[in-house]
């Protein structure tokens, strides 16, 4: 006899822990089910050598003070009950579009970004505040349409290819699953997510988001199978009628939400039914260097940057490199450069994100893998020593641990296909498949990053749990 559940998640990611959440609290009876043995998903945390180390996290979207009760941000914590005190939540200090010859700062106060254009490119403001406006009026519904090329509509208001890559930079960065464009919906949710409203990030790191996401799911009842793999998803007569584990039992449900993504899911059900899985799998993958100091960056000379979005090449390239990792551009974070005020810190930590190639890491013996590692793990310090204060050249000495993830770390621990960190270019934005009982959530329901997927799985609770 196979359990019966109201319905069964795949994925202990953030989609999923969101969505288990509001069934649980609608009393449904809920089950997750993750491969990994730790939660988090993409936005997970390890410990090595006695340092703990957030994987995802480098800051979260969307924030907001707590008195707009109608921003996205505080109504995700109300549909979740959580309180955001529970978050203990630090503002980001400030970040800057690093370009050759331009630089524009942001941060939580959106005019900051908006005298930055019209300081370094006068001729676009006005240009740039119509883009600005025209994003806060794009209606919700025209975000679920079918997919629209950014490059064509943001010409109606900025000329200046400059400006235009240097707004692309951070927003395909944070949440992009295209090559060189975007979907102007998500365009318009980043927008407003980074340059609208602002960058923060638990006191603590994303454990303890994880930490007060898993609290309140089990609270509520619901149940969490780790290391629970599903291996199979049964179709029959176009609804899934059973779900079979990796550990070989079974179980039912009348509803499945799959966070796994849209190539990998419709490959639970059938792999021959997988459309067309080149066009369907993300093409961009990333690997980051981790580097801990003994000192803090602002004792190097190291100002407000919370963190940076660099570009050093003459024309921006947002696509799958030909070598392992695409050295030209990527995002400098520095974790505790946060609004931190007094609270002790202890370490400095700098994390690099660059785009990589999935192919070149996945396809290295293991000797290889790690020789790759070692070698690109100091071009990638060395890229970044332009942009570091004139004090930080010396900083290598106070360097006390390291660590690095590629392609393949993501696709072992998240089994994203081609460990592509934005899922596949191909959303389906209201979750549906073809079999009337399976929902997509998180990542391929076309809402990325913390937030986004966090919301993806209130969403698809609410539409397909609750009122279905
Ligand atoms: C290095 C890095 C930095 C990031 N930085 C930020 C950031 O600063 N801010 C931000 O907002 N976002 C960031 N993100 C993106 C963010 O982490 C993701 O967009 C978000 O966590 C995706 O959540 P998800 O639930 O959709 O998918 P996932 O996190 O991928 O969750 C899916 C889960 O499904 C499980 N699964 C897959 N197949 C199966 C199966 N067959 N059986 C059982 N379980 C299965 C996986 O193990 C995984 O746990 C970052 C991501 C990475 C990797």
């Amino acid at each position: 006899m196979s359990e019966h559940y109201d319905v069964a998640i795949i994925g202990a990611g953030m989609s999923g822990l969101s969505a288990g959440i509001r069934a649980a609290h609608f009393g449904k009876k809920a089950i997750i089910l993750e491969q990994h043995n730790a939660p988090g998903g993409l936005n997970s945390f390890y410990a090595k050598e006695g340092r703990k180390y957030d994987v995802g996290l480098h800051a979260m979207t969307n924030f907001v003070p707590a008195k707009e009760r109608r921003a996205i941000f505080n109504k995700l914590l109300r549909q979740l009950r959580i309180d955001r005190s529970e978050l203990d939540l630090i503002e980001q200090k400030s970040s800057r579009i690093a370009f050759p010859g331009a630089n524009l700062r942001f941060g939580n106060d959106e005019a900051l970004l908006e005298s930055e254009v019209e300081r370094v490119f006068p001729g676009q403001v006005d240009g740039f505040i119509r883009l600005s406006v025209a994003v806060r009026n794009y209606p919700d519904a025209a975000i679920s349409q079918p997919y629209q090329s950014t490059r064509k509509w943001i010409k109606q208001f900025i000329s200046d290819p400059l400006l235009e890559e240097m707004l692309f930079c951070p927003l395909m960065y944070y949440g992009s699953a295209v090559e060189d464009d975007m979907d102007v919906g998500q365009f318009v949710v980043m927008f407003r997510s980074i340059f609208h409203e602002g960058l923060a990030r638990p006191a603590e790191g994303i454990r303890l988001l994880i930490r007060v996401v898993l609290d309140r799911y089990r609270k509520l009842g619901g149940i969490r199978k780790m290391k629970t793999g599903v291996k199979q998803l049964i179709a029959e007569g176009g609804k899934i009628s059973r779900i079979v584990l990796e550990n070989g039992s079974e179980l039912t449900a009348d509803v499945v939400l799959s966070c796994a993504g849209l190539p990998e899911t419709y490959a639970l059900v059938d792999k021959a039914l997988v459309p067309d899985q080149s066009k369907l799998a993300g093409q961009l993958s990333f690997s980051e260097t981790i580097a801990v100091y003994e000192t803090l960056p602002e004792t190097w000379g190291w100002g407000d940057d919370t963190i940076v979005f660099f570009n050093n090449a003459e024309t921006f390239s947002y696509r799958n490199p030909a070598d392992p990792i695409d050295l030209r551009s990527g995002v400098i974070c520095l974790p505790n450069n946060f609004e931190y005020g007094d609270r002790p810190l202890g370490e400095g930590l700098v994390r690099v994100t660059c785009l990589a190639n999935h192919d070149t890491w996945c396809g290295y013996s293991d000797e290889q893998y790690v020789a790759a590692k070692g070698d690109w793990f100091g071009r990638i310090q060395q890229s970044i020593l332009p942009m570091m204060p004139v004090a930080t050249r010396q900083y290598a000495e106070d360097l006390v641990a390291t660590d690095m993830f590629t392609p393949r770390t993501v696709k072992k621990f998240t089994r994203r296909a081609r460990g592509a960190i934005y899922g596949s270019p191909g959303k389906v934005k209201d979750g549906r498949t073809e079999w009337g009982n399976l929902f997509l959530c998180g990542t391929d329901q076309g809402y990325l990053g913390i937030v986004g997927s966090m919301l993806s799985g209130v969403v698809m609770a609410n539409e397909h749990v609750l009122k279905g």
